[in-house]
């Protein structure tokens, strides 16, 4: 409530303490249809939303591929031994390249997984060092949970990911503009199979299956947190590649969706 309506009347108020200005109501300005200045203070207080980030940095902010017959399927939150074999295991059966978000301190704890991965022929993508609401956090603990990411990466398999998934999602204009600076590219999904929540094999299918389609990029989960329980989404997989494969799909890496180079 406060952030989103509040907020620039506050601003004004406090720009106006500021100038020497009594306080007064936005009411009382003396051009009530609000002057340029007034819509300034109002854009820089209000947070975009990532519907608006997305179309102001659409180059740097993915969500989904052009519309041809390829799927990126992804999965975050690796690597975890409890889980992480069992998903190369299906992809190596059925000949998929897949892209990974990897969090960086797993990796260091696992860095045989992280390893394994890469020799199989997947992507390997940035999904911070210690999983933070990047949205929350300042440009430079956004830079730093990145760059601590690299390191690691980069001593385990040789490279820096050009790619970055946000913990969540989540990310502030500021950060979008220093990942565009830097070269990033920050990729979110369109298809959500919400495994994470332990669905059934079959709860995490329809999630799938029933909301892809051309450019398609799915997430999906190899790794989490204590008590997580992926058996669904391991167990769902065999059959959505099967299905979509009979769909006329393609599964394609990341970096092959969005015609990028997978390394900064
Ligand atoms: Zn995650």
């Amino acid at each position: 409530m406060f952030n989103f309506i509040k907020a620039p009347f506050a601003m004004l108020i406090c720009l106006a303490l500021a100038t020497g200005m009594a306080p007064i109501s936005a009411r009382a300005l003396p051009y009530p249809e609000s002057t340029s200045s007034d819509q300034s203070v109002i854009a820089e207080a209000k947070p975009m939303t990532l519907g608006e980030l997305r179309r102001k940095y659409s180059e740097t902010f993915k969500f989904n591929g052009p519309e041809v017959k390829q799927i990126a399927l992804t999965f975050d939150d690796v690597p975890d031994p409890r889980f992480t074999p069992k998903v190369l295991d299906v992809l190596k059966k059925h000949g998929v390249k897949a892209t990974f978000f990897v969090v960086g301190s797993r990796a260091k704890k696992h860095p045989e997984l992280l390893r394994r991965i890469h020799r199989e022929g997947h992507i390997v993508g940035n999904h911070s060092y210690s999983h933070p609401l990047f949205k929350k956090k300042s440009a430079l603990e956004f830079k730093n949970e990145i760059e601590r990411t690299e390191k690691v990466i980069v001593k385990l398999i040789g490279y820096k990911p050009r790619f970055i998934r946000p913990p969540y999602g989540e990310i502030n204009e500021e950060q979008l503009r220093w990942a565009k600076k830097q070269g990033y590219k920050i990729v979110n999904w369109n298809v959500d199979s919400l495994d994470w929540k332990a669905l059934s094999k079959e709860k995490v299918k329809h999630n799938v299956l029933s909301a892809v389609g051309p450019g398609s990029i799915v997430l999906q989960h190899a790794g989490g947190g204590d008590g997580s329980n992926l058996t669904g989404t391991i167990e769902a997989l065999p059959d959505i590649i099967r299905t979509l494969r009979n769909r006329g799909y393609h599964f394609v890496t990341i970096p092959e969706l969005l015609h990028e180079q997978k390394a900064l």
